[in-house]
């Protein structure tokens, strides 16, 4: 049934809520408090879900992940003082992620007779926030509120997608706009739903590129999160199947053009990088993750077509042609350019289709994948990564919908974007991104299973990852969603008691070793930690599992059944390696 809003009180908290509705949004994560618990029950009171959750820094996560999944931006709710600290964990992630976020916060009350003075948590939040988002802005009276958040969201999500932050007071909140006149003028500021632009590259621009790439002996697309983002899995799947482009996806990216494509590349990574000689980068930042876009990971003689909602100034500067727009319009418009004046039966990259890239690039993905499968064929007693996550990749490509899969944990994380494949749909994959931040996993869990309700969520959480935010397993239960968690279980960071092996280490290196410290090392957990009673605790259902056949049994019936699950998996303490498989960033053997 409509909600009718005329007959909702005008103080604050419903001049938010309103706000809020008419913008689209349908979801709202946050932790209640003073003074905004009243604005949680408005919110509700005008049709948006109030996902609570127990800290403000997952209710961030998922806010965040919530803005990635669904193009609107994601709605954070926190209280003053320390609970802005918390959220500025989302916030400033949202921001490295370039998701559009939205934290509200109430603030303490701006009166002369307690600010500067010690109030109740009180906090210069605007100063606080000052470097985690692209705009922040405070409402300074009730009247003010719609315009503020309407400013709000524009910022979030026009040009490179980000973070932004709305601060009302506490008096504020509580205040009421009596005029009916002044309410109706107010709520004016809100439009209706957000419409974020979908800006067209400069024809000349687009028309540089098409003659790069019609003339790359060795071209390749790249497709980041930003694609994702932009829901431009149409026209960029149109895009590599017409012209025959081998592609390469970042993490997130994956899925936008589905895995089990014959032009998927991702599993001769290093000879795709190494040997491109035109790359048509779409949403993603030439950051570590792409090695800067430098030699020696990228050839020097390297040519970037950038595509890109906003590209940055130095992704810029190391491009040969620079495509500012939306990735879906901007790969329709290529396409275009491509088959301008070309007969139907002509390659639209000639280069390419001569110089037999694409092969060369076929015959390196059998090769590893051969390789691969051995690997994964044997099943290991203690069970290590491979085993596990064969179990778990085979339980996923069984499930008619798919599934959408978190992962994090050094470890737990490289392992799982290699082996849990293939991704075939968009914005199925969600991870510690460009920060590696870990402990994001419950809350991108939380967010993934209320905006898309008729998936699977299966979050491979590593031990260390998991504890971040481990108490949102409540919040999993409370709200009954089918997110299935599997810890693995090596009892510490990177894996478990290894102060023997670093003994020898040290040993061998001829340095001074003092013995067995008592107390734990640091990346150190207690061993085989009950971590499913957790989810037991709340209503849930835990199993502990040992072997691969015990996985896959919990495994099925966690999925099929949609029950809150935590399946506690029991790895071999010595099967990870440090730092995961980013091997630049382990410190040398035998080093401090
Ligand atoms: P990844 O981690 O997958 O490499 P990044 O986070 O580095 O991706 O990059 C995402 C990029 O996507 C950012 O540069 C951002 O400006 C861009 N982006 C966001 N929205 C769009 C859009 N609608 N069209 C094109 N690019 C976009
Ligand atoms: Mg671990």
């Amino acid at each position: 049934p409509a909600i009718d809003f005329s007959k909702q009180p005008n103080d604050g908290y419903f001049l938010v809520a309103r706000a809020l509705a008419k913008l689209g949004v349908r979801h709202m994560f946050g932790v209640i408090g003073i003074p905004v618990t009243q604005l949680a029950s408005a919110a509700q009171a005008c049709g948006i879900r109030f996902i609570s959750c127990r800290n403000e820094q997952a209710a961030g996560y998922a806010a965040a992940a919530a803005g990635f999944l669904t193009g609107v931006p994601g709605v954070l709710l926190t209280v003053s003082g320390p609970g802005v600290v918390h959220g500025i964990a989302g916030l400033s992630n949202a921001q490295v992620n370039c998701w559009p976020l939205v934290m509200i916060s109430g603030s303490c009350e701006q009166n002369e007779n307690e600010v500067g003075k010690g109030a109740f948590q009180e906090c210069d939040q605007l100063a606080a926030v000052g470097g985690h988002v692209k705009w922040a802005g405070q409402a300074a009276t009730a009247a003010d509120i719609p315009g503020t958040i309407a400013q709000a969201f524009q910022a979030a999500a026009s040009g490179r997608p980000g973070a932004a932050y709305v601060d009302i007071p506490s008096n504020i909140l509580m205040a009421s706009v009596d005029d009916l006149a002044a309410v109706q003028q107010a709520e004016a500021a809100v439009a209706g739903p957000l419409s974020v632009p979908r800006p067209a590259p400069p024809a000349a621009g687009v028309a540089a590129a098409a003659q790069l790439l019609r003339g790359a002996q060795r071209p390749l697309l790249v497709v980041g999160k930003g694609a994702g983002y932009a829901q431009a899995e149409g026209p960029l799947r149109q895009l590599a199947e017409a012209a025959g482009l081998p592609f390469l996806a970042t993490a997130m990216g994956r899925g936008v053009v589905p895995d089990d494509s014959p032009l998927c590349a991702n599993a001769a990574r290093s000879m795709a990088l190494g040997q491109a000689d035109v790359a048509l980068v779409v949403g993603a930042r030439l950051n570590w993750q792409l090695h800067f876009g430098e030699a020696p990971r990228w050839s020097s003689g390297i040519k970037f077509i950038l595509l890109d909602v906003e590209p940055s100034e130095q992704d810029a500067a190391k491009s040969a042609v620079v495509l500012r727009g939306d990735a879906g319009t901007g790969a329709t418009a290529l396409l275009a350019a491509l088959r301008q004046g070309q007969a139907a039966d002509t390659p639209l990259l000639p280069g390419a289709a001569a110089s037999g890239w694409r092969a060369g690039l076929q015959a390196k993905v059998a090769g590893a994948r051969d390789k691969l499968a051995a690997k994964m064929a044997r099943t290991a007693f203690p069970l290590d990564y491979h085993t596990t996550l064969r179990v778990v990749r085979d339980e996923l490509n069984r499930l008619p919908k798919p599934a959408v899969v978190v992962s994090e944990g050094a470890n737990t994380m490289d392992n799982a974007r290699v082996l849990l494949e293939p991704v075939v749909a968009p914005r199925s994959r969600l991870d510690a991104g460009t920060w590696g931040t870990m402990g994001v996993g419950p809350g991108y869990a939380i967010a993934a299973a209320v905006v898309a309700p008729d998936r699977n969520v299966v979050a491979v959480e590593g031990d260390s990852a998991f504890g971040f935010s481990g108490m949102e397993c409540e919040t999993i239960c409370r709200y009954n969603l089918p997110v299935c968690v599997v810890v693995m279980n090596n009892g510490g960071i990177y894996g478990g008691d290894r102060r023997e092996q670093r003994l020898r280490e040290l040993a061998a290196a001829g340095l001074a070793a003092a013995g067995v410290p008592t107390d734990p090392a640091p990346t150190d957990f207690v061993p085989q930690s009950k971590y499913h009673l957790l989810m037991e605790a709340f209503g849930g259902k835990g199993v502990a599992v040992a072997t691969a056949d015990e996985l896959q049994a919990a495994l099925r019936q966690a999925l099929e059944s949609r029950c809150p699950t935590l399946i506690n998996v029991a790895i071999d303490p010595q099967a990870g390696v440090e730092s995961g498989n980013v091997h630049a960033f382990n410190a040398p053997k035998g080093g401090s």
